[in-house]
């Protein structure tokens, strides 16, 4: 059973150390939040479960980190500071402002769409509408119909490098980068150069992008700070479309294996009219994040994106390509990011296929998933996040049943040491057996080793399994194999 809610999963984060509003003690700063000592975890398993997937396990992807503010002119001719771009409304009335383009989807029959929006199609999505009128759509927050036109919004974070005169210095304008994709792009050349990579292969990042939303808010699925998880596919143009679909089939796959469950994962083929001009075909990638909400077709919304960019990237930022009138279409890079292949004499700008997933929308959907309640002999209920061990954020409490017996105590903490290095291992004499049991099922601790005053005898110990209960005697030596052994 998973969480009922996403405010389900909200209470338990900050009960439990999971997440925790931003700011808060100054009053927050709209839907910001920090992640604490059990969420830090959980993110950097998941993150290690996509890197250990895409970089290890496979023969063709390689890592990068690029940096997060990067030289203008990227967001120059990536198109993203003339049209990366959310219309915007605001209500006469209550003067709450929203993304038009949101509520049409929740409210209206459009969905919404990549926020991308390139030269070619500024024309669609920049032009000021007022279709919220137009359907007479209610405001959210005073129900009442008097909007504004829309018009755009830039979402980049803007910045200034080094010692300026003014904020307003336009040599000094930076931005804090809105996506990890660019930087990948910018170094396609050197990654190639010293990798000796042939086609198709791809680059691996994971790291913060920042975009200033309109409407944040549901928790950690829209924030103006979060992570992101792409990777970029280089490939040939007659290669693009077969493999577009084994990474739509692949990372349906690497969810499953987060525990995501595959009736609450959906597909989503964005329709024509809704493509960036750059992309053949994009598949979204949906979870249900609004299992309370009745209209079934409202319960999605969308955990990743895979995109077939073509060859638009590494053509955007190269010195060769011309226009019509035989004009450098960038005149400022220095640099030609295109593939020569020596079997075919031929060079080109390869297709990029781009999985681009979310940190903070993965941990969200895991937990949703894993959330379990438990009715005891007691006709108590219990909550289980019955995390897959490998990224529960603790795999093992170590709890001496009395607190007060020097040697069981002893034997507890040694216990602890000799564990801790091979898997994280947590030590809690807090409280009595059942309330320890209950907060290590509560947030997703596989094992509970409980230390009685028989293991003072008979070098055992209790080792209890957080999803059945049951308990199983196990020799202190052995003890370490059998928890990896299980862990898996
Ligand atoms: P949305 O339509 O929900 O705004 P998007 O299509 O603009 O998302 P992409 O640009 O494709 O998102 O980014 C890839 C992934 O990064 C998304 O699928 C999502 O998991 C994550 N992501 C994007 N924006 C945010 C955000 N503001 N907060 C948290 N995660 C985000």
């Amino acid at each position: 059973m998973p969480a009922p809610n996403i405010e389900t999963i909200v209470s338990l984060s900050k009960r439990r150390g999971f997440v925790f509003p931003a700011s808060d003690i100054y009053g927050g700063l709209g839907s910001s939040w920090d992640y604490g000592q059990l969420g830090v975890e959980l993110a950097n398993n998941i993150k290690r479960s996509w890197w250990n997937w895409l970089v290890y396990e496979r023969d063709d992807i390689e890592g990068l980190d690029s940096s997060i503010i990067q030289n203008r002119l990227v967001w120059h001719y990536s198109g993203h500071e003339d049209t990366f771009i959310d219309p915007l409304v605001d209500c006469r009335k209550c003067h709450s402002r929203f993304r038009e383009d949101k509520l049409l989807a929740e409210f209206g029959s459009t969905k919404s769409t990549t926020q991308i929006i390139y030269p070619d199609s500024i024309g669609d999505n920049s032009g000021r509408s007022n279709r919220l009128q137009e359907q007479q759509i209610p405001c959210p927050n005073c129900g009442e119909i008097d909007w504004t036109e829309s018009r755009p919004f830039n979402l980049m974070f803007r910045t200034t490098v080094g010692a300026v005169s003014s904020d307003e210095d336009e040599k000094a304008l930076a931005y804090l980068r809105p996506e990890t994709a660019q930087g990948i792009f910018i170094n396609f050349k050197n990654v190639l150069d010293t990798s000796r990579r042939k086609l198709p292969f791809g680059i691996a990042q994971i790291g913060k992008a920042f975009r200033n939303e309109v409407t944040p808010g549901n928790f950690i699925f829209r924030t103006r700070e979060f992570e992101q998880m792409e990777m970029e596919y280089f490939c040939r143009a007659e290669d693009a479309p077969k493999l577009h679909q084994e990474w739509i089939d692949g990372f349906q796959a690497w969810l499953g294996t987060l525990g995501i469950l595959p009736e609450n994962l959906s597909l989503y083929e964005q329709q024509p009219h809704e493509l960036a001009h750059y992309a053949e075909r994009t598949v979204d990638i949906m979870y249900r994040f609004f299992p309370e909400r009745e209209d079934e077709s409202k319960q999605w919304d969308e955990l990743m994106g895979i995109a077939n960019r073509k060859d638009f990237d590494l053509k955007a930022h190269s010195k060769k390509p011309e226009n019509e009138e035989g004009k450098r279409i960038n005149p400022d890079t220095t640099e030609d990011l295109s593939y020569f292949d020596p079997a075919t004499n031929e060079r080109f700008y390869p297709y990029v296929i781009e999985p681009a997933i979310g940190v903070n929308r993965t941990l969200l959907a895991v937990m949703m998933d894993a959330y379990t309640e438990k009715t005891n002999d007691k006709g108590e209920v219990r909550v289980i996040l019955k995390l897959k061990p490998s990224l529960a954020p603790i795999k093992v409490a170590v709890l001496p049943l009395a607190k007060n017996n020097e040697g069981i105590v002893t034997l507890a903490k040694r216990l602890k040491h000799d564990l801790q290095p091979s898997m994280r291992t947590v030590y809690d004499d807090t409280g009595g057996i059942g309330k320890l049991y209950a907060r290590q099922d509560e947030i997703g601790t596989p094992f509970c080793v409980t230390v009685d005053h028989e293991s003072l005898e008979d070098d055992a110990v209790t080792v209890r399994d957080r999803d059945t209960w049951e308990q199983e005697r196990v020799k202190i030596d052995d003890l370490k194999e059998y928890l990896l052994k299980r862990l898996v």
